[in-house]
């Protein structure tokens, strides 16, 4: 699941920046909030998000994706 909005996102791919998605199997378990809290946070169901943000490089979403024990994580471009 993400934040992002379409809008948002073409611009993303417009510039060629690279951005994290969750899937839908996430568990809620909080490692990628708690490596990379200014990347993602979780929603009301307990599901990770990705919070909007101009760039995700130097962020630690690499190490989240490492951390995911159930690799809900992934780059989009
Ligand atoms: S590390 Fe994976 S399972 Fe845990 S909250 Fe983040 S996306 Fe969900």
């Amino acid at each position: 699941m993400t934040l992002l909005t379409v809008e948002q996102i073409k611009k993303l791919k417009e510039k060629w920046i690279a951005y994290p998605i969750v899937d839908d199997t996430c568990i809620g378990c909080w490692a990628c909030v708690a490596i990379s809290e200014e990347v993602f946070k979780l929603d009301d169901e307990g599901k990770s998000v990705v919070i909007t943000r101009n760039s995700y490089e130097d962020c630690s979403v690499d190490d989240s994706i490492s951390a995911c024990p159930v690799d809900s994580i992934k780059w989009e471009k």
